[in-house]
């Protein structure tokens, strides 16, 4: 709504609510800076009329999109729009005292930068490349990220920044922001991250669906039988990712011993020989979506979603990819699950991730129950 003329009627009529709670209401939110007073004509015609406007800068989250190789941090207003972003060449395996405290020391500088206070600043959202237990910000289960297991990155940062924290598994962040920028009318949207590993998320019934102990979507270490049983990272034989991971493949291509792939070594050196028409590299990519269709055609059989968007490294290799993954998607689905299926490319950059951490704190903060603490906590002298 603001977007709209939102006058005090239209909110009364809107809401429900009585003139006086709405006045009490609009007192708070200004006193906050969450809205700003201004009369303008609005639509409808007439006399200028008092609008409220939405001030999408009163705060501003502080997102972090840790990745294997680096880390991107921006900030961002509670429109979701980043403001200012650094990335880091940090990689994960330095470990959780190291790479929290580069984003620390990167996080305070953005701020700075921006000269934004500390009681402007809302809340931080953080994206992980490994299972994450939602509701305590702590990392579960195995991961690729030694010495992170169980560690408590909510509260390392809450201590630094003593405002909220959110947690969250990297590709679940890629899913949110593609949902709520891209296909915000639909409510259930698969996203499969193909880069280094592979992984995926899901929108269910319009919400992400996290599963049980935050490890839904994690299907890079599912078996995929009838394409040979390579080793993975993991310590197990045949998962997807030793298939069509982009390591796995940069290990493929370095094997040939050709000479032309010695330098492979990340999901995106293999899609840079793609695009310069590597033979062997077009073969395997191809292979690659075909392995990633088999996955891909058993979790719509599962979930029935309406929109399924390939993102990560790997996806930049474009229809190389797609056209295994399609091909394999509408052979083995039964035709109910993939009648107006649509299957896509990503249509966001490499800044999806921190866009997903900013709608996490920005959807906390602005819950009704939340923003009420925050109005409690600024006070109506606060302006
Ligand atoms: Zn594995």
């Amino acid at each position: 709504m603001d977007n709209a003329d939102c006058t005090r009627s239209a909110i009364e009529s809107l809401t429900g609510l009585s003139r006086p709670t709405v006045t009490e209401r609009l007192r708070t939110l200004s006193a906050a800076g969450l809205i700003h007073k201004t009369n303008r004509r609005v639509a409808s015609g007439g006399r200028p009329a008092t609008v409220y406007e939405f001030q999408p800068r009163a705060y501003v989250s502080l997102c972090v999109d840790i990745g294997e190789v680096h880390t991107r941090v921006a900030i961002a207003d509670l429109r979701n729009t980043i403001i200012e972003e650094t990335v880091l060449d940090q990689r994960v395996s330095d470990g959780p005292q190291a790479v929290l405290a580069t984003i620390i020391e990167a996080g305070r500088q953005l701020l700075a930068s921006r000269a934004v206070k500390g009681d402007r600043l809302g809340g931080i959202g953080v994206g992980l490349p490994a299972p994450v237990d939602f509701a305590t910000g702590r990392t579960v289960g195995w991961s690729i990220m030694s010495g992170w297991e169980g560690y408590e990155v909510r509260e390392h940062l809450a201590a630094e920044f003593d405002v909220p924290v959110f947690v969250d598994n990297d590709v679940n962040l890629l899913t949110l922001a593609e949902h709520r920028l891209v296909w915000p009318e639909e409510s259930h949207l698969m996203f499969i991250k193909a880069g280094t590993g592979i992984g995926s998320g899901f929108v269910v019934d319009g919400r992400i669906n996290r599963g049980s102990l935050g490890a839904a979507g994690d299907i890079g270490h599912a078996r995929i039988a009838g394409y040979g049983d390579p080793v993975c990272r993991c310590g197990n034989r045949g998962c997807l990712e030793a298939l069509a991971g982009g390591w796995a493949m940069a290990r493929e291509l370095r094997l040939l011993q050709s000479g032309e792939y010695d330098g492979v070594m990340t999901a995106r050196d293999v899609v840079s020989t793609v695009r310069r028409g590597a033979p062997e590299a077009m073969a395997l990519i191809r292979d690659a979506g075909r392995i990633l269709g088999e996955a891909v055609a058993f979790a719509t059989s599962l979930l029935n979603p309406a929109v399924i968007v390939i993102g990560g490294e790997l996806a930049r290799a474009g229809d190389q990819l797609m056209a295994g993954v399609r091909e394999l998607v509408y052979s083995r689905s039964l035709p109910l699950a993939t009648k107006d299926l649509n299957i896509s490319l990503s249509r966001l950059d490499e800044s999806a991730g921190v866009i997903g951490a900013a709608f996490l704190v920005s959807d906390a903060l602005l819950a009704p129950e939340r923003l009420d603490r925050v109005l409690r906590a600024t006070g109506p002298a606060a302006s």
